[in-house]
């Protein structure tokens, strides 16, 4: 079998037995890569040069007997939101061009000391915002399922990637669902960690109090192993939890959900949703019931409220997080022939280099936090989510966990959604409530859709800390539907 066909825990066994080296799995992947980017357009740097240096590194590393993690060796593809101090960081913004940072983010730098190998940085909707990767400056990323599709957003380069086997794994950051998002419309994996839980240093701020890193993998072990290689207290982020976790690894591999109870959210279903969509939703959770789960259905009416609420949090604390880019400290700047003042060349270069996304969001998160608006506005809002965070608490006082769709469609055709940021933000439905109130939240895959044969993505919360639970349950239900499958959903490499 080939070495891009083998999961991640797979392959860093190899390499750990001496079987394959990590340059071989490199080249494999850069191969993929370089025969299927034309059609995909995950990526937005590529450096073959430095990817195979790092991977000699490693296979150097293991020589000499270093102790190195389950993955060390397995290749990997970053968002190109985290920054890397040997690739550009763009953020997917023309504000960002080139810019080269002089340090890594602690995911980074802590997958790198755990021996995986960057692969490239992948495309996202500039500065994480949006839900089909369009909103790059760069280049428009397909779904590998249907290349007419989006693959998700924000982080559908990363989610490409692994859909199309050109990396066994990726990292994403979700702070309205752009990890669990992208991974429901491509088949695959996608897990939003508990905030706090998985470090924001080095990450490129979008809303502060919402971005959260995760993983992306084929399979729950894969995702599990790579949460648990850069989870953990960093001292360089204000946010990051002090406290000791369940192990996610364990967890991927019990699978055992017998007398657990979980919660259907009534609110999350029925019209609005795509009927094939909810077929499959509704097969899953009588699967749960089967694996010896106790099914109840929970009501959860401010969820309801949750997509306006984070329409105002976030763009408030984005207009605040991006004033940053001021054309003095990094990358573009328009218009400085020594005729313009400062604040000329400012607003120049921000008209020049920001997108019209990114310019609605900081115009209402301005509006939002302006003095007179404030109360109505973003006092309000804060207000939302605390009442959705209570609901939260007081569903997993029932429950163990909670599940729904993750997304309300399948993969849109590439445009439908573009000129309308109404429809677009509705994708997002599901997965809102979860970032407004912390907790951990993943997408496993759980079929494909009759009408359009896309795949659709089961859903699971868990509570603050309780990441463990997203990843029980998420691999008994991958265990169940593999053997209803003879296999996993997505079996080998697309052809393309
Ligand atoms: N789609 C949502 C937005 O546009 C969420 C984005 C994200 O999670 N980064 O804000």
């Amino acid at each position: 079998m080939s070495l891009i066909n083998k999961t991640a825990a797979q392959l860093g066994e190899l390499i750990a037995k001496g079987e394959v080296s990590a340059v071989e799995v490199a080249e494999a992947h850069l191969d993929r890569m370089a025969e299927v980017e034309p059609k995909i357009q995950a990526f937005l740097h590529v450096d073959r040069e430095i990817t195979l240096d790092q991977a000699r590194a490693v296979d150097a590393r293991l020589r000499a007997g270093e102790q190195l993690g389950p993955l060390a060796g397995v290749p990997i593809a970053h968002k190109d939101i985290f920054t890397t101090n040997d690739m550009p960081t763009t953020a997917a913004s023309k504000i960002l061009e080139g810019w080269r940072p002089p340090f890594d983010a602690t995911v980074t730098r802590r997958l790198r000391e755990a021996g995986l190998v960057i692969l490239g940085k992948t495309n996202l909707d500039e500065f994480a915002m949006g839900s089909s990767t369009e909103n790059s400056a760069y280049q428009v990323t397909r779904n590998p399922w249907d290349l007419s599709r989006i693959p998700g957003g924000s982080s559908g380069g990363s989610s490409a990637a692994v859909a199309a086997y050109e990396a066994p794994l990726s990292t994403g950051t979700d702070t309205g669902g752009s990890i669990r998002q992208p991974a429901a419309v491509t088949g695959i994996v996608g897990m939003k960690p508990t905030y706090g839980g998985s470090s924001r240093f080095g990450l490129i701020a979008f809303a502060s109090s919402l971005d959260t890193p995760g993983p992306f993998a084929r399979n729950v072990l894969d995702a599990a192993l790579l949460q648990e290689a850069f989870s953990g207290h960093d001292p360089l982020d204000s946010t990051s939890i002090d406290a000791p976790v369940p192990s996610v690894v364990e967890a991927a591999r019990n699978a055992d959900i017998a007398g657990m109870r979980i919660g259907v959210v009534k609110e999350f279903g029925g019209e609005g949703y795509q009927p094939g969509v909810l077929a499959r939703y509704n097969e899953a959770v009588q699967l749960l019931e089967s694996l010896g789960a106790k099914v109840v259905e929970i009501s959860c009416p401010s969820f309801a409220t949750a997509l306006p609420a984070y329409y105002l949090i976030a763009p408030s604390e984005c207009s605040s997080n991006l004033a940053r880019f001021d054309a003095m400290r990094y990358g573009l700047r328009v218009g400085d022939d020594g005729t313009r003042s400062a604040e000329e060349v400012m607003a120049l270069t921000r008209a020049a280099g920001f997108g019209p996304e990114v310019k609605r969001r900081i115009m209402l998160g301005t509006y939002a936090l302006s003095s007179g608006y404030y109360d109505a506005y973003y006092g309000q809002a804060q207000k939302v989510r605390t009442v959705i965070s209570r609901e939260f608490e007081a569903a997993f006082h029932q429950v163990d966990v909670l599940v729904s769709p993750t997304t309300p469609t399948t993969a849109f055709p590439i445009g439908e959604r573009a000129d309308d940021p109404m429809a677009m933000y509705l994708a997002d439905l599901c997965t809102i409530p979860s970032n407004l109130a912390g907790n951990a939240a993943i997408s496993v895959p759980c079929g494909l859709a009759d009408e359009d044969g896309l795949p659709v993505g089961l859903q699971i919360m868990a509570p603050v800390l309780g990441d463990d639970r997203c990843y029980r349950v998420g691999a008994a239900v991958e265990k169940a539907l593999e053997s209803r499958w003879g296999g996993p959903l997505l079996k080998e490499a697309p052809a393309l």
